[in-house]
C-alpha cells in the first residue's frame, strides 16, 4: 500500500486513520483515486452530512453508512444539496457484504471492525489490479459477497465455515479474535494465518471461477491452468480427507506456496493468489517507504533492491520476484530481531512462481478487459465469454522454469538455504 499524508497539515496517516492525530481534520478515503483526504464539512440547507475532500473539491462526500459503527473510513459521491439522498450510502467495500454479525454484542462489534480492516486492505488491493468486483445487486447469482457470522452458542451445532462459494465469502467471526486463531494456526500446523490472509484466499476462489471457469471448459486458460496446477475436477471432498488424513506429499515445496495449497487445485489457486496479493501489495509499502535493500555482505550485490516501479502493473512475475525475496530477506531479519515470527514464512520454489505468473496475467487480463465492464450490459456478453475474451487479449503464456532469470535463480538459491532454518 502507498503511504498517506494528511493534506491540510501533511502529517503521515495510516489507511485506517479516520482522523488525523496533528490538525485533528476528519479523514476519509476516496476508492476511486485511492487517497486518504482531510476533509472539510459542506455547507448544505437540506441538513445533509456532507464533506469536502481537500483531494476533490468539486464534489460533496458523505461517509460510507459502517462509519457510525467506526468499521469504515470510505466515501461515497453525495447527492446534491436537496436532491433525494440514499438513506444507506455503502462504499465500494461495504456494498458487498451481506450478513454482519450482531452489533448488539459488545465482542461482535469489536471483531467485526478488525474484519471491516482487513476487508477494506482487500479491496485496496482489488481496485489497485483494476478487477472486475459486481456485488449481488449487478450479479445476483454470482457476485461477490460476503457473511460475517457468530458460531452458534450450542456446541454441538455445526460450527461456521470459514469459506467460499459461488461468490459468497463466508468469515467465521472467530478468526478476527487473534488468541482463537492463533490456536487455530497451531493446530492446522501453519506458518501464517491472518484475517488479511483469509480475505486475500478467499477472494482466489472468487476470481477462480470469475476468470478461469467462466473463461470456459475448452479455453487456452483453463488448459494452462490445468497444465499448472492439476484438473480441478477431481473430488474436492476426497482430496480435502486425504489431506488431512496424510498432510502434504513428501516435498512439496518444490511446487507449492503452503501445505495447504496441495490439497485440490482450487486451494493451489486460491493460496498462490493469496500469495499474489501478499507479495504486490508488501512491495508497494516498500516502494512507498523508500526502502532500499543493500545487505553489507559480500554477495550484498545480489540480494540489493530498490522498488522503484508500481507493482501492481509490473510488467512481469520476474519483476516482482526479483524485488520481493530480498525485501523478504531484510523483513524477515528484522522480525527475528524482535523475536517475532518471520514475517514472510514461505518458500517461493520455481514451479511456484509459474503459478504466480499465471495469476500475474489473468490479472493483466482482467484489467485489459476492464473499459468494457464500465459499459454496462455489454460487459456480461464480451467479457464473460472465452472466445470473445481470448479474440481481444494476448493468450497467456507462463514463464517456464528454464526461462527465469540469472537473478531470479540466484536469489531463490538464498532465499531457499535460509530457509532451511526457520524460527517456527
Ligand atoms: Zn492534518
Ligand atoms: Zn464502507
Ligand atoms: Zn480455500
Amino acid at each position: 500500500m502507498k503511504l498517506f499524508e494528511c493534506l491540510a497539515c501533511s502529517q503521515p496517516l495510516y489507511f485506517e486513520n479516520t482522523s488525523c492525530e496533528s490538525c485533528g481534520r476528519r479523514l476519509g478515503f476516496l476508492p476511486e483515486s485511492g487517497v486518504l483526504s482531510a476533509l472539510e464539512p459542506a455547507q448544505r440547507s437540506d441538513g445533509v452530512e456532507a464533506w469536502l475532500a481537500l483531494a476533490a473539491p468539486e464534489q460533496q462526500y458523505r461517509f460510507c453508512c459502517n462509519a457510525v459503527h467506526d468499521a469504515c473510513n470510505w466515501l461515497v459521491p453525495a447527492e446534491a444539496d436537496g436532491m433525494p439522498v440514499d438513506p444507506e450510502p455503502y462504499c465500494t467495500a461495504c456494498a458487498h457484504n451481506r450478513t454482519v454479525p450482531d452489533l448488539s454484542v459488545p465482542e461482535n462489534i469489536t471483531n467485526w471492525r478488525r474484519i471491516e480492516s482487513a476487508k477494506h486492505r482487500l479491496f485496496h488491493g482489488l481496485l489497485r489490479l483494476d478487477l472486475p468486483h459486481e456485488n449481488r445487486d449487478m450479479d445476483p447469482e454470482e457476485g461477490l459477497a460476503f457473511d460475517f457470522l457468530v458460531d452458534p452458542p450450542d456446541p454441538s451445532a455445526p460450527r461456521i465455515i470459514t469459506g467460499h462459494d459461488n461468490g459468497l465469502i463466508t468469515i467465521n467471526l472467530v478468526e478476527a479474535d487473534d488468541a482463537k486463531r492463533e490456536r487455530i494456526r497451531v493446530q492446522m500446523h501453519e506458518p501464517y494465518r491472518t484475517l488479511l490472509g483469509h480475505f486475500r484466499h478467499e477472494v482466489g476462489h472468487y476470481y477462480w471461477e470469475r476468470l478461469v471457469r467462466r473463461a470456459g471448459d475448452n479455453s487456452e486458460t483453463m488448459a494452462t491452468f490445468r497444465n499448472l496446477f492439476g484438473d480441478e475436477r477431481q473430488d474436492y471432498g476426497n482430496s480435502l480427507k486425504a489431506h488431512y488424513d496424510n498432510g502434504p506429499p513428501a516435498g512439496w515445496q518444490d511446487g507449492y506456496v503452503s501445505a495447504y495449497a496441495t490439497m485440490h487445485p482450487w486451494e493451489d489457486f486460491a493460496e498462490t493468489w493469496a500469495h499474489y496479493m501478499h507479495i504486490v501489495d508488501t512491495l508497494e509499502t516498500a516502494g512507498a517507504f523508500g526502502l532500499r535493500v543493500k545487505p553489507r555482505i559480500s554477495r550484498g550485490e545480489e540480494l540489493g533492491v530498490r522498488v522503484d516501479f508500481d507493482p501492481y502493473h509490473a510488467e512481469t512475475v520476474e519483476q516482482l520476484i526479483e524485488a520481493f525475496l530480498p525485501v523478504t530477506f531484510a523483513v524477515n531479519s528484522l522480525n527475528r530481531s524482535m523475536g517475532q515470527q518471520d514475517f514472510y514464512p514461505f518458500v517461493l520454489s520455481p514451479a511456484a512462481i509459474s503459478k504466480l505468473d499465471f495469476i500475474h496475467q489473468l490479472c493483466r487480463q482482467a484489467r485489459e478487459g476492464q473499459p468494457r465492464m464500465l459499459q454496462g450490459a455489454q460487459f456480461q456478453t464480451t467479457f464473460g465469454t472465452a472466445p470473445m475474451l481470448q479474440a481481444n487479449q494476448p493468450q497467456i503464456e507462463t514463464v517456464a522454469e528454464q526461462d527465469m532469470t540469472e537473478q531470479t535463480t540466484v536469489l531463490l538459491t538464498v532465499a531457499s538455504q535460509l530457509a532451511l532454518d526457520p524460527v517456527a
